[in-house]
């Protein structure tokens, strides 16, 4: 697919600058330079500057919000003002705060808080709201620092051990001091595909998700098995519909939190339908024209897909006849 990379979070082509990472004494110096700018993340949310459009704040190395992470700040990549840092200040613990992560589809109902050291018209914001109207650096900053500090959350612990593991290489490993293992950030793979028959493609609906949402099928590449057999098992395991040739479209580093949507066409050699109740509530076959008036927010049942996920990016070039 020629367009691919125009997805949301398709990349910015970042120069993530992976040579200095172990450079601790360039580093430290680079933490205190005043070429060096960071980004804020509070539990996933980023920091914004307040601006007409949603962009990420950059703030001084001496900006006092950083001060409040657990850490250093992590290293992101170099643009062409000098190096760009992200730091997680999830340790600041306001009362009334919302829950971690809205989940699927869902949004934050209680306003995001405002820290007292927070520069004026700075506001956080939640990424899944904003994520399509950012430019794709800050796309891409937000998203990684995201995806990373979820793993250091989630991975405190050496795995191999159990001691407790150390970050290093500026933020983009784990190192056990007791055992000498070493971490890396993890990405899980998760298929998501445009199946079609003819003039139809198949859209199903989980238990839970809010009235009106309806998306392509998706699910986790499992150990062994290649992209084009996870497509064909996760649709026959929901729908039962069989699915012949598979072909890669696009992908989508996709921080909540840490996946990477694998997007693929698959062409059914069949019709017929019988869901999983437990994976799926519903999956049905819909024609091109439905899927044209889903788009303009006229269709009776099914809502327009969200903006910046991939299944609407794949759905909206499926109908425009641009998947080549
Ligand atoms: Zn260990």
């Amino acid at each position: 697919m020629r367009i691919a990379e125009q997805v949301t979070f398709g990349g910015s082509g970042l120069d993530r600058a992976a040579e200095l990472r172990g450079n601790e004494d360039v580093l430290r110096f680079a933490r205190g330079a005043g070429t060096s700018r960071c980004i804020v993340l509070w539990r996933g949310n980023p920091l914004l500057d307040g601006g007409d459009a949603p962009a990420l704040a950059r703030l001084p190395m001496d900006h006092p919000l950083l001060a409040i992470g657990d850490e250093v700040p992590i290293l992101l990549g170099r643009d062409e003002d000098g190096l760009i840092f992200g730091q997680d200040i999830s340790a600041w613990r306001p009362e009334g705060a919302p829950v971690h992560d809205a989940g699927p589809g869902r949004r934050h109902e209680v306003e995001l808080p405002k820290h007292p050291e927070q520069d004026e018209g700075h506001l956080f914001g939640e990424l899944r709201v904003i994520m399509a109207q950012l430019t794709p650096r800050d796309a891409e900053l937000a998203a990684t620092a995201k995806a990373v500090y979820s793993w250091h959350e989630s991975h405190r612990f050496c795995a191999r051990c159990g001691s407790h593991s150390r970050m290093v290489m500026a933020g983009w490993q784990r190192h056990c001091d007791d055992c000498g293992g070493q971490h890396f950030p993890r990405t899980d793979p998760v298929v998501i595909m445009l199946i079609t028959h003819g003039n139809d493609v198949l859209l199903g609906r989980s238990p839970g998700w809010p009235a009106g949402m309806y998306s392509l099928l998706a699910g986790f590449v499992e150990p062994g098995e290649t992209i084009e057999a996870a497509v064909r098992r996760e649709v026959m395991e929901e729908t039962r519909v069989p699915v012949g040739p598979v072909s890669y479209l696009a992908s989508q580093p996709w921080a909540f939190p840490a996946s990477l949507m694998i997007g693929c066409r698959g062409e059914a050699t069949g019709r017929e339908i019988d869901i999983d109740p437990v994976e799926l509530e519903q999956a049905f076959w819909l024609p091109r024209e439905e899927m044209a008036e889903v788009f303009a927010g006229e269709h009776p049942a099914i809502k327009a897909p969200r903006r910046g996920a991939i299944a609407e990016f794949l759905l909206r070039n499926w109908l425009a006849d641009r998947l080549e």
